[in-house]
């Protein structure tokens, strides 16, 4: 299974490019693939699915966000 060496940021619209390297035996569904935003340079932790051969993304950056928006508004 290939994956993208770059996607888009979803935050910025810029390349985002891959920092994991393919494992020996390929890519297997359920493996989290790495890119580094070269915008805003988030971190995108993208998990290898079977539907499209293209990653999707997981949520924890923006679940992370959240939960400390979420304590900020509680300090206010
Ligand atoms: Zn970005």
């Amino acid at each position: 299974m290939e994956v993208p060496k770059t996607i888009t940021c979803v935050d910025c619209g810029q390349l985002a490019h891959r920092l994991s390297y393919p494992p020996e035996e390929g890519w297997e569904i359920g493996d989290y693939v790495a890119y580094r935003c070269s915008g805003c340079n988030d971190r995108w932790d993208l998990e290898v699915c079977d539907e499209d051969a293209a990653p999707t993304f997981v949520s924890y950056a923006s679940e992370f966000r959240a939960i400390l928006e979420e304590r900020g508004k509680s300090q206010v």
